[in-house]
């Protein structure tokens, strides 16, 4: 009774039209609006290459042997280890997109989201230095630099030095485009002067390379933003290190240019369209967001669960008890969903397909199943998995800021809504 008074509104019986020509012209319009690929054969969303496979292989075996050692201590001391950096170099992680000709390993985005999940399954930290690296700033470049300035810099970037992405400011964040750093053209013409400060950047504290956004004439409002390349040495102060929750290996940075002159030639993809390659780049680095935080919410279930088999209580594995494994298979299938939708997003962004709505979604469920993972495995281990000798509640320190960067969960929300209201109102 109730789904017959519902359809009669969804279909209201149009004047001078029997109700099945407008039930008609109600399903063609909902058609209309869902453009659904086509592929040669039916293919699983857990579809990878054998080259994928292959690295997703390599990177855990990385992972395992060189960052799980130093996890505990690079996050106590709040130090990324250089060797560890170094070690990722010389593994072709620092450069998994760029092509080989720039000493990258030219492989797929698909390969950089594998990467940064396998990281993450580890050492959430160490997967926000490589997920920033290559899907902000190496991406930047391979999109919109010169070859001139791909030549110069890109190859750096792929073999030896990091790369940080300077777009926040005190205060500019959710609203970036209302960004206060400003580059003025000298009246000779031929260099650039940076000022301002911008703040909460990533890999700042190891960086030798910053991809800067800055306004060229404020008078144009958004339209004046502009990308540029820059090196530490050129006069980037490092100011505060900031003290956090979680990832605390990584460097987190406020950072200053007081008058700093920029060759023009540095200019990234053209003046004022800075605020295109911002919002591009980081659609699509909301990816890798997606990716930390499922091989986040992996590595907790992963270390918790085994243990919940080990202890016993009333005479059995803790596990065993249904009010546990019943939340085991909860936090599994959501962590399948979560994984699902970022391979997803990475692929719809690899074929060139309409994706953000598809990677906000993924960012914002990934952090959501990544705080509930590692949260409920701190629960699932009792008092041993509250203490730091584990390791289990570093995934949850670490699973807060999958809300916050690279636009935080109303942000991600916004634009979903955006979407959604395209497609029905
Ligand atoms: C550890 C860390 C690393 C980071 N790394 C980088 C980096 O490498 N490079 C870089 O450029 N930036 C980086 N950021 C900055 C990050 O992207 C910003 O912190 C983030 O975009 C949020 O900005 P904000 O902190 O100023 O929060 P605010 O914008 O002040 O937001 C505060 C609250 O208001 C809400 N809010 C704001 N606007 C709206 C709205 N329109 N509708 C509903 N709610 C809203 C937010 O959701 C949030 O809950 C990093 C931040 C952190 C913490």
């Amino acid at each position: 009774m109730f789904a017959r008074q519902l359809a009669s509104r969804a279909v209201p019986a149009v004047r001078g039209q029997s109700r099945v020509a407008a039930i008609r012209a109600f399903s063609a319009t909902a058609n209309a609006r869902i453009e659904y690929p086509t592929v040669e054969k039916g293919q699983s969303l857990w579809n990878f290459t054998d080259e994928e496979n292959m690295l997703r292989d390599t990177v855990r075996k990385f992972a395992v042997d060189n960052i799980e050692p130093i996890v505990r201590q690079m996050d106590e001391a709040e130090i990324m280890d250089p060797a560890l950096i170094q070690g990722l170099f010389d593994n072709g992680l620092m450069g998994i997109e760029v092509p080989e000709e720039y000493g990258g390993a030219g492989m797929s985005f698909t390969s950089a989201i594998i990467a940064i999940e396998e990281i993450a399954r580890v050492d959430p930290s160490v997967a926000v230095l490589v997920d920033v690296h290559n899907t902000l700033v190496n991406t930047v470049f391979r999109h919109h630099a010169s070859d001139a300035i791909k030549e110069k810099w890109l190859t750096g970037l792929a073999t030896e030095k990091v790369g940080s992405f300077c777009l926040t400011e005190p205060a500019a964040g959710s609203d970036a485009f209302g960004l206060q750093t400003t580059a003025k053209l000298d009246s000779s013409g031929d260099f650039y002067v940076l000022n301002g400060t911008k703040m909460w950047i990533s890999n700042s504290g190891e960086a030798d390379t910053f991809l800067v956004f800055a306004n060229v004439d404020p008078s144009k409002g958004y339209k004046g933003i502009t990308a540029f390349v820059i090196s530490k040495d050129m006069g980037v102060e490092i100011m505060k290190k900031e003290e956090k929750l979680g990832i605390r290996a990584s460097s987190t940075c406020v950072l200053n240019f007081d008058g700093i002159k920029i060759p023009k030639e540095n200019v990234v993809g053209e003046v004022g369209k800075g605020y295109k390659i911002a919002i591009e780049i980081l659609n699509e680095g909301r990816i890798g967001i997606a990716a930390q935080m499922i091989g986040l919410a992996q590595g907790a279930f992963e270390k918790a669960v085994p243990y919940t088999y080990q202890r016993k209580q009333f005479g059995k594995a803790v596990g065993d008890f249904q009010g546990l494994n019943f939340q085991f298979a909860d936090i599994a299938t959501q962590i399948e969903a979560a994984k699902l939708m970022t391979y997803n997003a990475a692929r719809l962004q690899e074929e060139k397909r309409p994706f953000t709505k598809e990677a906000a979604m993924a960012k914002y469920y990934a952090s959501v199943v990544a705080q509930r993972a590692a949260g409920a495995a701190i629960e699932w281990c009792g008092g041993v998995g509250f203490t730091r000798d584990t390791g289990i509640e570093k995934y949850w320190r670490d699973s807060k800021i999958g809300a916050i960067y690279e636009g935080t969960s109303n942000i991600q929300l916004e634009t979903i809504a955006k979407f959604i209201k395209k497609e029905y109102a």
